[in-house]
């Protein structure tokens, strides 16, 4: 009986393991220049007007997807097509395209991070959201691309070749695959993320996890050192941190118009947060105990924390939506708060700052109050405006019910616009979901001896709370409401923080374009 040694793979099976760590060693470079991109760039915004090179820069420092995706994208298909003929060895290039989706995973994992402690000192984790989107849908795409491309190949093989191959249980992994990856596609188009953002979420946590294991059996050659060992490694820590940093608790009341406004305020105990806290913070609340499977499932919604370090509560404003299974924290039910991550705010500004003006609409009003008071009473500088818009007066009320409100005085500083009557019968209705400011003329005064908000329907105060003036029925005029904020001289040192719908946002960051100040904004949307 002769015996013939049979070579198991051919001498392209281990091609494509060098661009693999090619793949590995560019996504650590890409974390290093995510990070000395903001030591070397101003967060200084940019507008129509702008030069390109200032709107280059404010898409590099906001990584805005659009810039930073392509820049990774050409660094990791440079060397792709290398030294095999794409005629003689296509499916050398098609395995490869296999490796690269696996090889991304890992920057595409810590870019998801939260909080993100790899590049804390610099972004906050909501920066790297977007960009983490973009990554994960490429991802899927060549991962998808590899796959119909070697079903392809099998069907123009041989007659019986696809069946075979199919009928391998690797390969057969990976098709099963297709299934998750294809609804992850579609669940995450912005209308379906809509339509349920739990099914979207529940969806992309079962694709992630499956990804990583389902293509760890399915590849050869082994993909476990060192990109599985990797991604588990991550996944750990974000459950640790998950199990870690979250307290169980119950809220101890809850204010509510809900006969004029959807604005509500939630108070939780003191000790939900950590002694220290930066201002505008926000806190992520799921209803779920850390034991439930939903806890780890479902996503958990962030919340902005209204009050500062000193207060003896932890104040919420909530902008609840009509929507019946929209999510909304009531009285009498434990939560898990899991805390804290920082506001989208450098540190830059709350430690140099001297010139500040705050613009915020709706409940944006969470992330404005907290900057307010810490740039009056804890980093005081020496010119502040706090602007608030709201669709109407009962809005306002909600300050009165914050525990400190009673110690604070805005009758130099703070100004609220009011964008509809509070006789209008329609005060109430669901804004559309940007919250579009509507306008009508009203010019009535309606702020008493005090400086204190008075009804126009029976007289009393609907706000106790002191603004500098009440203004009806017109949007803020950036150059006349800020007349006063912009000194050529201290530029470097003034911030314009907004927050609230993007139109509001987006005209913000105009404003700070044409003044070259620094800008920094937060929306209540990931
Ligand atoms: C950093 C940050 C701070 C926020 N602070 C406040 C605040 O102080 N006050 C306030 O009223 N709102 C705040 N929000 C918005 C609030 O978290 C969402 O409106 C809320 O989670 C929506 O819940 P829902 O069940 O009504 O959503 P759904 O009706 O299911 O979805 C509506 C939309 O809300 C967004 N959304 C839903 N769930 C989440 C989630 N878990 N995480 C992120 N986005 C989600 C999605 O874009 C979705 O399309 C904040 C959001 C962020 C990102």
């Amino acid at each position: 009986m002769s015996s013939e040694l049979v070579k198991r793979h051919g001498h392209t099976h281990y091609a494509n393991i060098p661009y693999g760590y090619y793949v590995l060693i560019v996504s650590f470079f890409y974390l290093v220049f995510l990070g000395v991109l903001r030591i070397i760039l101003k967060p200084r915004a940019a507008g129509f007007n702008s030069s390109k090179r200032s709107r280059l820069a404010q898409k590099l420092y906001l990584v805005n997807p659009v810039v930073h995706l392509p820049i990774l994208l050409v660094a990791v298909l440079l060397p792709f097509y290398r030294h095999y003929s794409i005629s003689e060895h296509a499916t050398v290039y098609i395995k490869r395209l296999g490796r690269l989706s696996y090889a991304l995973l890992p920057l595409n994992l810590l870019l998801n991070l939260r909080p993100n402690w790899l590049l804390r000192n610099n972004y906050t984790y909501t920066d790297l959201i977007p960009l983490h989107k973009w990554l994960s849908r490429c991802i899927i795409i060549i991962a998808v691309v590899h796959g119909i491309l070697f079903l392809i190949n099998w069907a123009l093989g041989e007659s019986g070749t696809l069946a075979k191959k199919i009928a391998n249980p690797y390969n057969l992994a990976g098709v099963l695959l297709f299934a998750p990856l294809i609804s992850m596609i579609f669940f995450s188009i912005g209308p379906m993320r809509r339509f349920s953002y739990n099914a979207f979420y529940v969806i992309h946590n079962l694709t992630g996890i499956s990804f990583i294991f389902v293509v760890a059996f399915h590849a050869r050659p082994s993909v476990t050192i060192p990109y599985l060992l990797i991604n588990i490694a991550i996944l750990l820590w974000q459950g640790f941190a998950k199990f870690y940093y979250a307290k169980r608790t119950d809220i101890l009341s809850k204010n509510t118009d809900y006969q004029n406004t959807n604005l509500v305020n939630v108070q939780l105990p003191r000790m939900a947060l950590p002694d220290q806290f930066e201002p505008a913070c926000h806190i992520r609340i799921s209803p779920y105990s850390r034991l439930h499977p939903l806890y780890w499932l479902y996503p958990s919604h962030p919340f902005t924390v209204a009050s500062l370090p000193s207060d003896t509560v932890v104040d919420l404003i909530i902008s609840e939506s009509h929507h019946p299974k929209s999510f909304k924290l009531e009285l009498g039910a434990p939560y898990s708060v899991i805390n804290n991550f920082d506001p989208a705010v450098p540190r830059s500004c709350l430690e140099q700052a001297k010139r500040v003006a705050i613009v915020c609409g709706g409940s944006g009003i969470s992330f404005g109050l907290p900057l307010y008071r810490y740039f009056k009473e804890i980093h005081p500088v020496e010119y502040i405006q706090f602007i608030w818009l709201v669709k109407d007066a009962y809005q306002l009320k909600i300050l009165d019910k914050l525990d400190t409100i009673g110690l604070l005085d805005g009758s130099n500083d703070c100004h609220a616009f009011i964008t509809r009557s509070v006789d209008d019968p329609n005060s109430n209705q669901e804004t559309a979901p940007d919250l579009e400011f509507e306008l009508e003329s009203m010019t009535q005064d309606v702020v008493d001896e005090n400086g204190a908000f008075v009804s126009e329907r029976d007289g009393s105060p609907t706000s106790k709370f002191k603004f500098a003036s009440i203004n009806l029925g017109r949007r803020i005029d950036w150059a006349t409401d800020l007349s006063q904020f912009v000194e050529p001289a201290l530029v470097d040192n003034t911030w314009l923080l907004t927050c609230g719908p993007s139109d509001l946002i987006e005209s913000g960051r105009q404003y700070a374009a044409d003044n070259s100040i620094n800008f920094a904004s937060e929306i209540y949307a990931l």
